[in-house]
């Protein structure tokens, strides 16, 4: 039995195992399945260490000893503050095999003061941190200021370097926890307002999703998983479902020293690999730089967490790797996804349709309630076995993610083509609104990357006393490039962008500020244009002449 507050209901839990999107297994009992199996096949690899399965479940079972006899018990919370490296997929199996919660969503930028206060409002009862680790490591002491954390039992020290090799259990261990219905897994939101929520998982509602991803793309053992994502993101979480069911091996994002992350593709063999848009994008320009055809051994290229654009997951195409346009949530994993044999404008355009064991429906955005029309852009509303189990402690935030009907509503917009395909037009709340009319920025971003010069696009509103709020776009040019203002005016226009849409502010910057797991942070780039701290010019599209009366489309 669990003491967590969940959403568990048993006539629904009964169908996704009747539908087999729910299943007997843990994580820890697919990692045991996989050592029996292939006991010498390599299973977790990192800058300094190849594990084989024997050695990663040996490892497993020898924390997960470890953590018992520092006296974690059931459902309790277990945080893990590390950079890339296989310890964190270590403890998060360790968790699974006694029953207990892993929080692994600490990211590299925290403070020593944010990490303190995450892990006290979730009552952890263990701490994994690395000494010299985060945002400010040269003036605080995660190890002192952790034991202030009255639920603390024990803080784990992990040293810097990869040199420790995998232990055997010495301790005794209480038999591996059966139940993959209990919360496993608690990740933070991303938090743009307030406080991060805790999202739930427990192993079948990770697992329903790493399953369907398995089986639609056809992974095996040969499968060569390499997550650009770090391991504190929700994406490598599902790289980490994926290698269990597949018994593939997984390479966490760690290039030794002095190695770049193309480096460590290529000399990994890494045949399919994850990350956000920024990691795919990065990747390309490395390749382009080093006259690269072809990425190594790489067939597969999964992107989500952020739009994608369209140029990029064709520049993949050309590149004869097959891109996975993905779109979904740390609640709901990676639920809409395209497929190997879908056609190039589905690939490129759209995130495909829902996985096995989740469903999605758009609802009107101003009526949650009301389902919208085909074609129609609205909300985008889901449920089903890759769901989270709720927000841990949070049963405010938890009911109103949800319609009146039982959709979890995601707060993203978008719309599904005739095929059932669902094209993503951003967060509802990134909606740009000019004097009534709505601007999706996706759109203008999309548009704004086919200009040769630039490397990095993000619209984001600018405050206006009479329109309420006008466009301004943020480009990252190419290396050398100065693209102009007008220019890029011009490449929207003729890209097909209206005249109601267009940028009336335009800037040039040498970098985005970017969110922990690589995401642009468009509200610190809104701020920053508040305060003046980087300068807007001021630009208007004017038609050429003999057009102006075509505009407008
Ligand atoms: P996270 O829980 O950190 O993975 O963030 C989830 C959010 O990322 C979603 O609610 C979307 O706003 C955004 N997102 C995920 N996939 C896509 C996509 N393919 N296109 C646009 N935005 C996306």
């Amino acid at each position: 039995m669990t003491t967590i507050l969940t959403l568990h209901d048993p006539a629904t839990a009964r169908r996704h195992y009747a539908e087999g999107v729910w299943r007997a297994d843990t994580l820890y009992a697919l990692l045991r399945r996989q050592a029996e199996r292939r006991p010498a096949a390599f299973a977790l690899r990192d800058a300094g260490r190849r594990l084989a399965w024997a050695d990663l479940l040996g490892w497993v079972d020898a924390v997960a000893a470890e953590l018992h006899a520092a006296g974690v018990r059931r459902g309790e919370r277990v945080s893990v503050w590390l950079p890339n490296r296989v310890e964190t997929v270590v403890v998060t199996l360790a968790c699974s095999r006694n029953g207990y919660i892993v929080n692994p969503s600490l990211h590299r930028a925290f403070t020593v003061a944010e990490v303190v206060s995450l892990i006290a409002g979730i009552g952890a009862a263990a701490l994994f941190a690395e000494p010299g680790y985060g945002a400010d490591a040269s003036r605080s002491d995660i190890f002192a200021a952790a034991t202030s954390v009255k639920s603390m039992r024990r803080v784990f020290r992990v040293e810097p370097g990869r040199a420790a090799a995998p232990p055997r259990a010495a301790l005794p261990q209480p038999p591996p926890d059966a139940n993959p219905d209990t919360p496993v897994y608690l990740a933070f939101t991303s938090g743009t307002t307030g406080r991060p929520k805790g999202v739930l998982h427990s192993d079948n509602t990770l697992l329903a999703n790493g399953r369907a991803m398995v089986a639609d793309w056809h992974h095996d053992e040969r499968t060569i998983l390499l997550s650009l994502s770090p391991l504190s993101h929700h994406i490598a979480t599902v790289a980490l479902e994926q290698m269990l069911v597949a018994g593939c091996e997984f390479v966490v994002n760690d290039p030794p020293p002095g190695a770049s992350a193309l480096d460590w593709l290529l000399e990994t063999g890494a045949t399919y690999v994850m990350g956000v848009p920024t990691h795919a994008m990065d990747m390309l320009d490395a390749a382009r730089r080093r006259g690269l055809e072809r990425l190594g051994d790489v067939r597969i290229f999964y992107m989500a967490g952020a739009p994608i654009p369209r140029e990029t997951a064709q520049e993949f195409l050309d590149r004869g790797v097959a891109p996975q346009n993905i779109y979904g949530m740390t609640e709901n994993g990676s639920h809409q996804y395209t497929l190997p044999d879908d056609d190039a404008r589905t690939v490129t355009a759209t995130c495909g349709r829902a996985c096995k064991g989740y469903e999605v429906r758009i609802f009107k955005s101003e009526a949650p309630d009301i389902e919208a029309a085909q074609g129609e852009i609205g909300e985008i509303g889901g449920r089903g076995g890759v769901l989270t189990l709720g927000y841990f402690g949070d049963q405010a935030a938890t009911e109103s993610s949800f319609n009146r009907d039982g959709w979890f509503m995601s707060g993203d917009l978008g719309r599904l083509d005739a095929q059932g395909c669902l094209e993503i037009l951003g967060r509802k709340k990134d909606l740009i609104i000019r004097g009534g009319h709505n601007i999706y920025p996706v759109r203008i971003e999309d548009l704004a990357i086919r200009h040769p010069d630039i490397a990095r696009a993000a619209a984001f509103p600018v405050a206006d006393r009479r329109l309420g709020e006008k466009v301004c776009l943020a480009v990252v040019p190419r290396a050398g490039a100065r693209p102009a203002a007008m220019d890029v005016l011009a490449t929207l226009r003729e890209a097909g962008l209206s005249i109601y849409d267009m940028p009336e502010f335009f800037v040039s910057l040498d970098e985005f500020p970017l969110t922990g797991s690589g995401k642009v942070l468009k509200r610190e780039l809104i701020e920053r244009a508040k305060a003046g701290r980087i300068a807007l010019e001021p630009i208007q599209w004017q038609e050429p002449k003999g057009q102006e009366r075509q505009g407008g489309a």
